[in-house]
C-alpha cells in the first residue's frame, strides 16, 4: 500500500450528536427546569428522564426503568436492589470492565472471577464450576456489542435459583435470539458514558421486570423516597430504607433521549460496515474472527480477531498501524486479576471487606495463573473499531490491509 491514508474519526454516539440533542437540551434550558421531579409547576413535573424512562422501556423491552447517573451507579443499585450484600457471592467474568468487580465489592458480597469464552463474555459452564452455596447472582457482560450467550447461562442460573443481572454498557440496541439484551435477565444496567455506543457524557439505566426490584433501585437512587411519580407506575410495598442520591437530570435525559431515538440507525450503520469488512477481507491466514454467541444480534462497532499467538497479533498490530488503520481495543476492558484493587485486595475501610479470611492474598481465583483461557484469549486479539463516521472505503481499506498484514506474517 502506498500513501499513508487519514485515520477516520472514531466514535459512535459522540460522533452523532447533532441538531436533534441540541434541540432537546434547548428545551430544558429554555423551560428552566433541570430537576426531574419538580420545575416551574409542582403539579407538572418536567418530561425528560420520564420520556427517557418510557423510551428506553419500549426499545430495549423491559417495563420499567429508572434513569440514574452512570453505568456503575446502575450497577451498585442493581445489585443492592436484587438484596445483593455481605456474605453472598456474584459470579462476574474475569475479563470485564472495572465496576463489574467493584460494584460487587461495595455491597459487601464477594466478586467471583469466570473464565470467558472466546466470544469474550462469560463461559456458561463456569457457573457449574463457580457456584458454591453463598453464589447470590451472575453478572453477565455483552462485551463490545455483543451478546453473551444467555440461553445456557440462564438455564445454569435458574437451576440454582441465581439472579441474572444483564450489563448492556457495551452492547444497548443489540440482540439475543432477535430479542433487544437487556429483556432476558432479572435485572439490566446500561451507561451513557462517552465512549459507548450512545452517549451523554455520563449517565444510566437500570431495567427490570421485577416490581419489587423497581422500587427498591427507585428508594436505593433517591435517598431512600419513592416519590408520586413512582407511586403512579406502581405503588410502594416496602418499608423505607436508607439509600443513597443517583438522580439523573433533565439535561442529562435529553442528550440521552436524543441518542436513543439514533441508536437504530447508529447500528444498521455499524452492522453494514462490519458484513462490509468480513466480506472483502475474505479467509485470512492464521487470523480467525471472534465467534459469537448469536452473530445476526451484534451491534457490529468492534471485529475482534484472533492471532495465533500473543506476539503474532502484536506484529498484526504493528502492520495495520503502519497502514493507517485504528487496531486497538476502544474500551477500559481488561482482566480483573491485573488490576490494582484486585492486587491489593483493599476495601475503603478493612471491615467492609469480602475477602477478609482469604490469606494470603491474592488468593486462589484472584491471580492471572487461574485464569489460562481468558490470559491466552486477551493477549491474542486485535480489535478493530468501526464508527459512524467510518465510510465504505475506509472499511475496504482495513479489509484490504488485514489482507496485506496477514499475508506477510505468513511470509
Ligand atoms: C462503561 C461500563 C460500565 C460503567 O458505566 P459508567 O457509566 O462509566 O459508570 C459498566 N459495565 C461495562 C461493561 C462498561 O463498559
Amino acid at each position: 500500500m502506498s500513501s499513508p491514508r487519514s485515520r477516520p474519526p472514531l466514535g459512535l454516539g459522540s460522533a452523532a450528536i447533532g441538531a436533534e440533542e441540541e434541540a432537546l437540551v434547548l428545551d430544558v434550558l429554555r423551560r428552566g427546569e433541570l430537576f426531574r421531579y419538580y420545575g416551574n409547576d409542582p403539579a407538572n413535573p418536567p418530561p425528560m428522564v420520564a420520556t427517557l424512562e418510557r423510551e428506553a422501556a419500549a426499545r430495549f423491552s423491559v417495563p420499567y426503568v429508572l434513569g440514574v447517573t452512570s453505568g456503575t451507579a446502575a450497577l451498585e443499585i442493581a445489585l443492592a436492589a436484587a438484596g445483593v450484600g455481605p456474605g453472598d457471592e456474584v459470579i462476574v467474568p474475569a475479563w470485564s470492565w472495572i465496576s463489574c468487580f467493584t460494584a460487587v465489592v461495595r455491597t459487601g458480597a464477594r466478586p467471583v472471577l469466570a473464565e470467558v469464552d472466546a466470544s469474550l463474555c462469560l463461559d456458561p459452564q463456569e457457573i457449574a464450576r463457580k457456584a458454591t452455596p453463598r453464589t447470590r447472582a451472575i453478572l453477565v457482560v455483552h462485551y463490545q456489542g455483543a451478546a453473551a450467550d444467555l440461553e445456557p447461562i440462564l438455564h445454569a442460573a435458574h437451576r440454582r435459583g441465581l439472579f441474572v443481572i444483564e450489563d448492556c454498557a457495551e452492547a444497548p440496541g443489540a440482540t439475543y435470539r432477535g430479542r433487544p439484551l437487556g429483556s432476558w435477565g432479572d435485572a439490566a444496567i446500561y451507561s451513557f458514558q462517552h465512549n459507548k455506543p450512545m452517549t451523554a457524557g455520563e449517565g444510566g439505566l437500570v431495567a427490570t421486570r421485577d416490581l419489587r426490584l423497581y422500587e427498591r433501585a427507585v428508594r436505593l437512587s433517591d435517598l431512600g423516597q419513592y416519590r408520586p411519580h413512582h407511586t403512579q407506575i406502581t405503588p410502594a410495598r416496602e418499608a423505607a430504607f436508607a439509600g443513597g442520591q443517583s438522580r439523573m437530570s433533565e439535561l442529562t435525559a435529553a442528550v440521552a433521549l436524543a441518542q436513543l431515538r439514533k441508536l437504530d440507525r447508529i447500528r444498521d450503520h455499524c452492522r453494514r460496515l462490519k458484513t462490509r469488512l468480513v466480506t472483502k477481507a475474505g479467509s485470512l491466514d492464521g487470523f480467525s474472527w471472534r465467534p459469537l454467541a448469536d452473530p445476526d444480534g451484534d451491534f457490529g462497532f468492534e471485529l475482534y480477531g484472533y492471532a495465533s499467538s500473543a506476539a503474532a497479533a502484536t506484529h498484526l498490530r504493528e502492520r495495520l498501524d503502519a497502514e493507517g488503520v485504528w487496531c486497538q481495543k476502544r474500551t477500559g476492558t481488561y482482566p480483573q486479576y491485573h488490576r490494582d484493587y484486585v492486587k491489593s485486595g483493599q476495601t475503603a475501610h478493612p471491615a467492609l471487606s469480602p475477602f477478609r479470611g482469604l490469606a494470603p492474598w491474592p488468593a486462589a481465583g484472584y491471580r492471572a495463573e487461574d485464569f489460562p483461557r481468558t490470559e491466552d484469549l486477551t493477549t491474542r486479539f486485535v480489535a478493530l473499531p468501526i464508527g459512524w463516521r467510518f465510510t465504505d472505503d475506509d472499511v475496504d481499506h482495513i479489509a484490504a490491509s488485514l489482507r496485506l498484514a496477514t499475508s506477510a506474517a505468513k511470509a
